[in-house]
């Protein structure tokens, strides 16, 4: 365990002011909730926007309302290797999870194997995902779906405020959400965010999320000592704190479709508030470290990012070490330097217990190895020049 300065590998971090307006929002919750959701419609310009208790809420929401409208439909294709909260979502909405592999150089699909895996005709829904804010192709997957209809839905999770080609992340495909989670682009402790333009869909989420329970007040109350603590021990001083602490699981990823689905609260729409200049400012500053990798990345170390044009919005910058071995060496020295190095998903999807049991599914070796050989540096700003030298340092012994 490390005692002492120790980098969070993300960070979207909460002030005093954020706390007191999420209070202010509580006391007026309806108006709260309702200011955020106008801006996001604005912002995003579309019809309809959802504000639920976090990401996998959302996509569950968006899932079921797919399965009224298709009830012949099943199935629902998502990439093998990405957050197991998806694959919780699927389950939760009774539907099926199927896989694609990845391609390693830009953890987009696969798009030799994905026409293949898009004829299926039970599937519901493809999922795009804009891992870590790089920007997944919809404009192709709309493409190879011209001759067969079929929903897009693009999971921008991890990229609020991001966009490429000029069009915002989460709003190219039918259907998109955002999660407001901790360690994502903005954080409202937890949060979800649909938008839509289809007004079939929208119908039958009215009707959906009209049912969706809202948080009891000592859930709220929880939500408030969050944030409390988030305020106080994510700054890295005081990060080794939480950390050291098993039981809070920081950074875990568990598959588990037992979660609980609120309607978003007036404290989150309160947290939320200033959200738009909050996130300016974050992407400045992940900005500037994310082309400070880019330009010293030693050439032994491979970059997602050096596939993409115009500077993706990363939350996390993702490298590939060479081999397996090398991953566990950057994560176990940065671990030890409390670097905020980090390791992404633990496996891939396929390779979860708990999902291969329930599926039949083929093996991905492009997203096992992304698992086993993707590390993420941090690009937040409380990284400063010397734990830049530090990380170089590392990334230059490693070969
Ligand atoms: C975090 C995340 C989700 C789920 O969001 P939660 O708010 O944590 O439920 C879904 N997809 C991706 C890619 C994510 O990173």
């Amino acid at each position: 365990m490390r005692i002492g300065r120790t980098l969070p590998p993300a960070a979207a971090p909460i002030t005093i002011k954020d706390i007191l307006s999420g209070i202010k929002g509580a006391l007026k919750k309806d108006q709260a909730v309702e200011r955020f959701r106008s801006q996001l419609k604005a912002y995003f310009q579309v019809r309809h926007c959802y504000l639920l208790s976090s990401g996998k809420a959302a996509l569950t929401m968006i899932l079921q309302a797919l399965k009224k409208i298709h009830p012949e439909k099943d199935e629902v294709l998502i990439p093998a290797f990405t957050c197991y909260s998806v694959p919780s979502a699927i389950v939760r909405a009774g539907l099926k999870v199927g896989l694609c592999d990845i391609d390693p150089q830009t953890l987009d699909f696969d798009y030799e194997q994905l026409p293949s895996r898009l004829s299926d005709q039970r599937l519901l829904c493809v999922l795009l995902t804009h891992l870590f804010g790089l920007p997944a192709d919809v404009g192709r997957v709309k493409k190879l779906l011209e001759s067969q209809p079929m929903t897009i839905v693009e999971d921008a999770a991890q990229a609020l405020g991001a966009s490429h080609n000029g069009s915002k992340l989460g709003t190219m495909g039918d259907v998109g959400f955002f999660s407001l989670g901790r360690g994502k682009a903005l954080s409202t402790i937890e949060g979800g965010i649909i938008i839509t333009n289809d007004d079939r869909l929208a119908a039958v989420l009215d009707e959906l999320v009209d049912r969706v329970p809202h948080y009891k007040w000592w859930e709220t109350a929880v939500l408030f000592l969050y944030a409390v603590a988030l305020l106080i021990f994510l700054h890295p001083l005081l990060f080794w704190i939480p950390k050291a602490m098993p039981f809070l699981k920081l950074g875990e990823t568990v598959f588990d479709p037992d979660f609980k689905i609120r309607r978003m609260g007036g404290f989150q729409a309160g947290l939320a508030r200033e959200w738009q200049t909050k996130i300016e400012k974050l992407q400045a500053r992940r900005g500037a470290s994310a082309r400070y990798w880019e330009k010293k990345l030693p050439a032994t170390v491979a970059t997602p990012l050096s596939m993409f044009s115009g500077h993706p919005a990363v939350i996390r910058f993702p490298v590939q070490a060479g081999s397996a071995m090398q991953a566990l060496e950057l994560t176990n020295q940065g671990e030890r330097m409390g670097l905020g190095i980090s390791a992404t998903y633990p496996a891939a999807i396929h390779e979860v217990a708990q999902v291969r049991r329930r599926f039949r599914l083929h093996d991905f070796p492009a997203a096992s190895a992304a698992a086993r050989q993707l590390v993420t540096l941090p690009v937040h700003g409380f990284v400063n020049y010397r734990d830049r030298k530090k990380i170089m340092k590392l990334l230059s012994l490693v070969r």
